[in-house]
């Protein structure tokens, strides 16, 4: 049977990924259905109770400023905030906020909700309807038909999944919800190149049973940080610490001693599983001199007694990660309510993705999220919304929206997994961006907010406030630019002691400001050359923007240079055994990967400058 209602853009998975992508598709004006297992689960955080952190709070940010709901979620979520790296550059200073698990889902849920143009419906979506190589809806479990012009698939670890602990393994999408078997099957038999990944998750802990005179209390930070560009601390809910202890040699024996029955080890499970958040028994193998590692002890909500002891993700049997945890100071009597599991998934190679995250074979049908190789709330969420933004552009017929490496970190991602693929779960890095300076967390609404309003994704409110911070922060650099102070001039009494070398000559504001041991806020308390701008954030835009603008216009020259040749084309049948001075490595590489640009060339990893340079020369001379 057809469903009545024919959609724009159907979405199947209401995970982090699906949730982002319904809401953009629904806020650019088309009709949109999220088809997902259980509407209770909307927004669900499968693991660790925490967004952001180095290069993923990059990603909520740049959500964020395209409209998106992370960050919002986050904010009426967080139980403990906290600025990392703020001792460094702002290029990699990043939020991380510790989330109440219930009232982040609750947040989504209610963003969801009170979304128009989005239509909800709880199956499990079992089958694709193809016509011609096009998508054009889906079928559920219980035989309903859904018609749409596109259909964006966020499964997550659902497709073919299995839980392991220990040697037992059942099928599951994770703990307490079934895996997509019948989707999976059909997936296969499309042309796509697919593999298995592997995760994990630690046991969760009773509260009550731990001992928290024994370990370290990690308090969030003063001021408390705020993560959407239109939150504000008082949507806060109340503030808890998290807690410090580590494991220790006892533990690290446990561990090897129950190796032998390890389905990693074992060879049960064949998935590569994410290097960046090994599990335990990864860890002590791999970093065998160590012998203790950390774990953060974190709450799972304000109205919770479970525990999330992140650092040790294990899917080793049960009676091993009983006395594993029992081993580690101020566990001794921990009670463990859930299991940790490791969950093995299928996943479809991304470099059969276009840049807008359409599939390359059929058409009208994205990939969003953990399906494409990703592991991570930020990153599924970041691919959600362009995907569904761009399913949206497709119905409306209009250009896709494909972001520069150069002008977001979900253009770093999107770029990375299309173009090299992965062998592992991808997770984002700071060091992954060539032009970290440009890419700060604090200016991703300067970077993506007129983009996203200019396809509809970004509402009247956020328009306004975001219109008002740029207007505040070019007013106050004009006047900062444009206020001179003489060494006479009474003002500078109060400012020399301030300073290294007090002034000799008249200086402008702007320039005082660039002195390393100035600061915009420091200048402005002193009479005379205040008050500040009100609008914190625009404060610290003002000081960024003249602390850094010498290295940010250098950062831009190297980006116009390396745009010149990003889009040159490489034909598809260049025989690069041919150029004189490339290694064998790098004739292979390009060989086997076949770049279609000098831009995606520079990217493969093993290709040096000094090779490009000699395709570039090699090319020039062939005309
Ligand atoms: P998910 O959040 O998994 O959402 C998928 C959604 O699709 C769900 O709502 C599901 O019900 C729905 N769905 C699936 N199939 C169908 C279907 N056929 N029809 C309808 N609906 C369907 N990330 C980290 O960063 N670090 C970690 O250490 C980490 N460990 C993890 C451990 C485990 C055990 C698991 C399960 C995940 C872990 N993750 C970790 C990954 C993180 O949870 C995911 O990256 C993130 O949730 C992916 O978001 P997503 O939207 O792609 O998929």
């Amino acid at each position: 049977m057809f469903y009545q209602q024919e959609f724009d853009v159907i979405v199947v998975g209401g995970g982090h990924a699906g949730t982002e992508a319904a809401l953009a598709s629904a806020r650019m004006g088309v009709n949109t259905l999220l088809l997902t297992h259980n509407v209770e689960t909307l927004g669900q955080m499968s693991c660790n109770p925490a967004i952001g952190g180095i290069g993923k709070g990059h990603l909520v940010k740049e959500i964020d400023a395209l409209g998106g709901a992370m960050a919002l979620a986050t904010d009426k979520a967080g139980i403990q905030f906290r600025t990392l790296n703020s001792s460094k550059g702002p290029a990699v200073r990043a939020t991380r906020a510790q989330a109440d698990r219930s009232l982040y889902r609750t947040a989504i849920r209610n963003i969801i909700e009170h979304q128009p143009n989005l239509t909800l419906f709880q199956q499990s979506c079992d089958d694709l309807i193809v016509e011609n190589d096009r998508v054009c809806g889906v079928v559920t479990q219980m035989g309903l038909k859904f018609k749409a012009k596109t259909v964006v698939l966020t499964v997550g670890t659902f497709l073919g999944g299995t839980i392991h602990i220990g040697m037992e393994n059942y099928k599951g999408g994770r703990a307490g919800d079934p895996p997509s078997i019948a989707l999976a099957e059909r997936l296969r038999a499309l042309p796509f190149r697919v593999d298995r990944l592997k995760t994990g998750t630690p046991a969760r802990l009773d509260s009550r049973t731990l001992n928290y005179d024994l370990m370290q209390e990690q308090p969030g930070d003063t001021p408390l940080p705020v993560v959407s560009f239109m939150g504000k601390v008082e949507d806060h809910p109340r503030q808890i610490s998290c807690y410090i202890t580590h494991t220790n040699e006892r533990t690290h024996d446990i561990i090897r001693s129950g190796l032998d029955r390890s389905p990693m080890y074992t060879g049960v499970i064949e998935g590569v599983g994410p290097r960046y958040c090994p599990s335990i028994e990864d860890k002590i193998n791999r970093f065998a001199d160590k012998n203790s590692h950390q774990i953060f002890v974190e709450p799972e909500g304000l109205n919770s007694i479970e525990i999330y002891p992140n650092g040790i993700s294990t899917s080793l049997p049960f009676d091993v990660q009983f006395d594993l945890v029992r081993s580690i100071k101020g566990f001794e009597n921990a009670h463990i309510i859930r299991p940790g599991y490791a969950i093995e998934y299928d996943f479809f190679d991304p470099r059969d993705l276009k840049q807008t995250l359409e599939t390359k074979f059929i058409e009208g049908l994205f990939f969003a999220g953990q399906i494409n190789g990703t592991t991570g709330y930020e990153e599924a969420g970041a691919q959600g919304l362009l995907a569904g933004a761009n399913a949206a552009l497709q119905v409306q017929q209009k250009d896709p929206l494909v972001l520069r490496r150069d002008e977001a970190y979900v253009g770093v991602l999107i770029d990375d997994l299309s173009s090299m693929g992965t062998k592992e779960p991808y997770r984002m890095f700071t060091s992954r961006a060539e032009y970290r300076l440009l890419l700060r967390e604090d200016n991703a609404d300067f970077r993506l907010t007129a983009k996203g309003r200019e396809i509809g994704l970004v509402d009247d409110a956020r328009w306004a406030a975001f219109n008002q911070k740029m207007d505040a922060i070019e007013l106050e650099r004009q006047r900062l630019k444009s206020t001179w102070v003489h060494p006479k001039h009474a003002a500078a009494e109060k400012l020399n002691p301030l300073l290294k070398n007090p002034l000799s000559r008249e200086h402008s504001l702007e320039d005082i400001i660039r002195r390393p041991e100035m600061t915009y806020l420091k200048l402005t308390s002193i009479d005379g050359f205040g008050p500040a701008i009100e609008n914190a954030q625009a404060a610290e835009q003002v000081e960024i923007q003249i602390k850094y603008a010498g290295y940010i216009e250098r950062q831009k020259d190297e980006i116009a240079k390396s745009l010149r040749h990003e889009n040159t084309l490489l034909p598809m049948d260049f025989d690069y055994s041919t150029i004189s001075g490339l290694s064998n490595e790098v004739v292979a590489k390009l060989t086997e990967t076949r770049p279609e640009t000098i831009g995606k060339a520079t990217r493969i990893s093993g290709i040096t400058p000094a090779a490009i340079s000699l395709l570039l020369v090699h090319l020039k001379k062939q005309g």
